[in-house]
């Protein structure tokens, strides 16, 4: 599941008696199926594949029959409910008219960040307008998201700002028992938890590798949405700067937090602004050292460096420094870590969002 897939699981664990539309099925679906949901998946053949964010609007022309389709179910969907709740993009896009026309009312849960390295103007013009014209409410993670959303056109009365929750159980094990199990390597060792994507920036922290002898890296994660090419290119990167040896790749994994404890820091490299980041929470939760890029959301959630070293984007050099200093002198980071841990228990729990989501869905029924 993508990051914003598994915001909506934990959402909706507060929300048993509802009923989740979706394109397809598949871990999603089982995940709010678990949580009590009902399920009601668009009809068979209504294939999206073809709409991606960066597709042009003429190849988007063959999916058009199945997208009306789409709405007139999404409608018929919608009559039955007293609030509609749209959890990405394609979801808000698909359902802006159908609501609209059945008169309930729309929130959209906008987890991207609407800003030019990300989209493209004409994208984010449309997707602000039609946000003011059919969205009651738009729900963001960070301030970072709230700015690029009004920037792009939308309504700042309009938006309100929902950080992500999550819950993590750690695991009691010390770091070297955890590796051992794990079969991961003794000696530094630091780990970035991201699907793989251009702008999730792995590749500078192979460049930062190549910098730090000895130090090892996990890379954890997979392509989710088609970007096999990059994938490709970090092992062949890997084996230009010498480093292979240094580098695993994990692949996707669903013990993220485990690993996170079994390693010496974090690297968050997000070469563009991200506009949360839950992989950042869960490593102050697992009470790992964290360096993060400078963009978009981190600053909000490291407290502006206070909880975890901010380097520029795209600076291999800064990264290999952080990292370095990290290792080094580990002490000498112990209390930061534990105040980043304490300041994401108090911030960033499931409990806390869902609370929020759930007023201000609350708000929203008794006002239509
Ligand atoms: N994640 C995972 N397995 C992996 C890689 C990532 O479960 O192999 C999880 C990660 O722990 C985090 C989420 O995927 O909870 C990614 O969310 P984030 O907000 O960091 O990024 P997004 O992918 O939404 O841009």
């Amino acid at each position: 599941m993508s990051g914003a897939e598994l915001v909506l699981r934990d959402v909706v664990g507060a929300w048993p008696d509802s009923q989740a539309f979706l394109f397809e099925g598949g871990p999603l679906a089982d995940a709010l199926r678990e949580a009590g949901l009902t399920i009601r998946l668009a009809a068979p053949g209504a294939d999206l594949s073809g709409l991606r964010r960066d597709v042009s609007p003429l190849h988007a022309l063959p999916v058009l029959g199945r997208l009306a389709r789409l709405a007139w179910d999404l409608a018929g969907a919608a009559r039955g409910c007293d609030v509609v709740y749209a959890n990405s993009q394609k979801a808000f896009l698909l359902a802006a008219l159908p609501t609209r026309l059945v008169g309930r009312p729309l929130v959209w849960h906008l987890h991207d960040i609407l800003d030019g390295a990300h989209f493209g103007r004409a994208q984010r013009i449309i997707q602000a307008r039609l946000a003011n014209a059919c969205a009651v409410r738009v729900v963001v993670p960070s301030r970072a998201a709230a700015e690029a959303f009004v920037q792009a056109g939308g309504r700042r009365d309009r938006v309100t700002v929902v950080p992500n929750g999550l819950d993590l159980t750690l695991d009691p094990r010390p770091a070297a028992e955890l590796r051992a199990e794990l079969g991961l390597p003794v000696g530094p060792l630091v780990g970035v938890f991201s699907r793989l994507a251009p702008w999730k920036g792995q590749d500078v922290v192979i460049e930062a590798l190549a910098a730090v002898p000895g130090l090892r890296c996990v890379v954890v994660g997979s392509a989710l949405f088609g970007e096999d090419a990059y994938a490709a290119t970090l092992r062949d990167l890997a084996a230009a700067r010498g480093v292979s040896d240094r580098v695993l790749f994990l692949g996707q994994r669903s013990d993220v937090p485990r690993l996170m404890q079994a390693v010496d820091a974090v690297v968050h490299p997000s070469v563009d602004p991200e506009p949360f980041g839950r992989t950042l929470v869960e490593a102050m939760l697992a009470g790992v050292p964290v360096v993060a890029t400078d963009a978009g959301a981190s600053s909000e959630i490291l407290d502006g460096g206070a909880l975890g070293t901010l380097v520029p984007p795209r600076r291999p050099d800064r990264i290999a420094a952080a990292l370095s200093e990290i290792l080094d002198r580990p002490e000498a980071f112990a209390e930061r870590t534990r105040l980043a841990r304490e300041r994401a228990l108090a911030r960033y729990g499931a409990a806390r969002m869902q609370d929020d989501l759930a007023a201000l869905i609350h708000q929203v029924a008794a006002r239509a």
